[in-house]
C-alpha cells in the first residue's frame, strides 16, 4: 500500500500518531517533519449582513457582528469563523481580542489537537465563540492535512443526516408567506415564538404549508402553564419539539412542563457547555449543541457522546453564519436527531461554497477538513 492510500485509510490513527507526518492537501506527500512548520493564526472583523430583519421574543436585528479566521501550517489553510449574536455576550472587540492573545506558533504538530484546544481554551474562561472560530480552522487545517472531510474521519455517513429546518422569524403574514417560499428546500419549518400573537403566527404558517414545525419560544413564555398549554396546542399543529420554552433559571418549572408535555423539550440558551449537560438531564428531553456555544467541533462531538448516554436527544442548531460554521457543524450531523441548520442561508452574502441541502438535508460537501472553498471576490482579503 503507499503512504498516502495507507494515511487515508488511517484516519484517525493518524491524528493519534506522533510520528512528525505531513501531506500536502493537493498533492503528493511530502518528506518534510512537523518541526520546520508553525501553526499561524490570522483573522479579520466581518459583519454578517441578514437577508431580513431577525425578530425574536426578546429582540431583533439587521447584520451579525462576526470573525473570519485562518489557521496556516506549511502552506495549507484552515478556515474557522466566530459569529457573535448579541445574547451570547461576545463582540468583534472581545473576539479580536481574545485572539490576539493567542500564541499558536508555540505548536508545530496541528494533529495535536487535544493539546492545541485545551491551550486555547484555558488561556481565558468564556469567549466561546472566539475558540469556536479556531477549533473549527485547526479541524479544516487537520482534515485537509490528512486528505478527507471530517465525517468520513469520524466514521459517519451522508445518509444519516437528519432534514433541516428553515427559521421563519416572527413577522408580519406577507413577510412570513415570502419567506416559506424561500424555504422551498427545505422539509421542516422552525418558528420563533414567545410573544403575545404566537397562535396567530402558527395559524400564518399552516395557511401557508403543512410541513412539520419546530418551535422555539427563546425564553418568552411566562408561566409554566402557558408554556403546557402551548405545548399541547402545538402538538395538534405538527410541531416536533419546543426548545426553551422559559428562562434559563426556571429548572423547576421546565420540568413541570416537561413531565406533562407531549412535546420533546429542548435546552437552548440554559446550555453551552459540555458539563452543563449534567446538570440538565433532569430538566430537559434534549440539548441544542451550537458550535459557536459549545467552543468549536471537538467538545460538540464530546456532547453528543455524553447526552446519548444520558438517553438524551440532540439537535444541532447555528447562528447566522456562513457555509464555513454550516459545513462544520454538517459534518456532526450524521449523529444527530434534528438539525437546524440554515444560518448561512439566513445571511445576504455566503462567502463560501462547501454545503448544498439535499432533499431537505444539509449536506457538505466530500471535499477535506470541513469542505469549504472561499468565493473569490467575496471572501474578504486578509
Ligand atoms: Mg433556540
Amino acid at each position: 500500500m503507499d503512504r498516502r492510500k495507507f494515511l487515508v485509510g488511517a484516519g484517525l490513527g493518524i491524528i493519534a500518531a506522533s510520528a512528525p507526518i505531513s501531506i500536502s492537501a493537493f498533492g503528493a506527500p511530502t518528506k518534510k517533519t512537523t518541526k520546520s512548520g508553525r501553526l499561524k493564526l490570522s483573522f479579520t472583523p466581518f459583519e454578517l449582513k441578514l437577508r431580513h430583519a431577525f425578530n425574536l421574543a426578546k429582540s431583533s436585528r439587521t447584520s451579525t457582528p462576526g470573525v473570519q479566521v485562518k489557521l496556516e501550517y506549511e502552506g495549507v489553510v484552515g478556515y474557522g469563523e466566530a459569529s457573535m449574536p448579541p445574547y451570547l455576550g461576545e463582540s468583534i472587540a472581545s473576539v479580536t481580542k481574545f485572539l490576539s492573545k493567542l500564541d499558536l506558533s508555540q505548536f508545530n504538530d496541528p494533529f495535536k489537537m487535544e493539546e492545541i484546544l485545551a491551550y486555547v481554551d484555558g488561556v481565558e474562561a468564556e469567549n466561546r465563540s472566539a475558540k469556536a472560530s479556531v477549533d473549527i480552522a485547526l479541524h479544516d487545517l487537520v482534515g485537509k492535512l490528512i486528505g478527507q472531510p471530517w465525517y468520513k474521519i469520524w466514521g459517519l455517513s451522508l445518509d444519516k443526516i437528519p432534514q433541516s429546518s428553515f427559521t421563519i422569524g416572527i413577522d408580519t403574514p406577507e413577510v412570513v408567506k415570502q419567506k416559506i417560499k424561500e424555504a422551498d428546500d427545505y422539509k421542516v419549518i422552525k418558528i420563533k415564538l414567545g410573544l403575545d400573537n404566537d397562535k396567530e403566527m402558527v395559524d400564518i404558517i399552516r395557511q401557508c404549508t403543512d410541513r412539520p414545525i419546530c418551535v422555539d419560544a427563546n425564553r418568552g413564555w411566562k408561566t409554566k402553564e402557558q408554556a403546557l398549554e402551548m405545548c399541547e396546542y402545538l402538538a395538534d399543529k405538527n410541531c416536533l419539539f419546543v426548545e426553551q420554552p422559559m428562562m434559563e433559571d426556571k429548572l423547576d418549572d421546565t420540568a413541570w412542563i416537561r413531565e406533562r408535555s407531549p412535546l420533546p423539550i429542548i435546552a437552548d440558551e440554559v446550555f453551552h457547555r459540555l458539563p452543563d449537560i449534567v446538570k440538565l438531564k433532569d430538566y430537559y428531553d434534549g440539548i441544542n449543541i451550537k458550535l459557536m456555544k459549545s467552543t468549536g467541533m471537538s467538545e460538540a462531538y464530546k456532547m453528543i457522546t455524553l447526552a446519548r448516554a444520558f438517553g438524551m436527544k440532540i439537535m444541532c442548531g447555528c447562528m447566522t453564519e456562513t457555509s464555513c460554521a454550516i459545513a462544520a457543524a454538517a459534518q456532526l450531523s450524521p449523529l444527530i436527531d434534528w438539525a437546524d441548520l440554515d444560518g448561512n442561508v439566513l445571511i445576504a452574502q455566503d462567502v463560501f461554497d462547501g454545503v448544498k441541502v439535499i432533499d431537505g438535508r444539509v449536506t457538505p460537501s466530500d471535499k477535506p477538513g470541513i469542505g469549504v472553498t472561499p468565493i473569490k471576490g467575496l471572501y474578504p482579503e486578509f
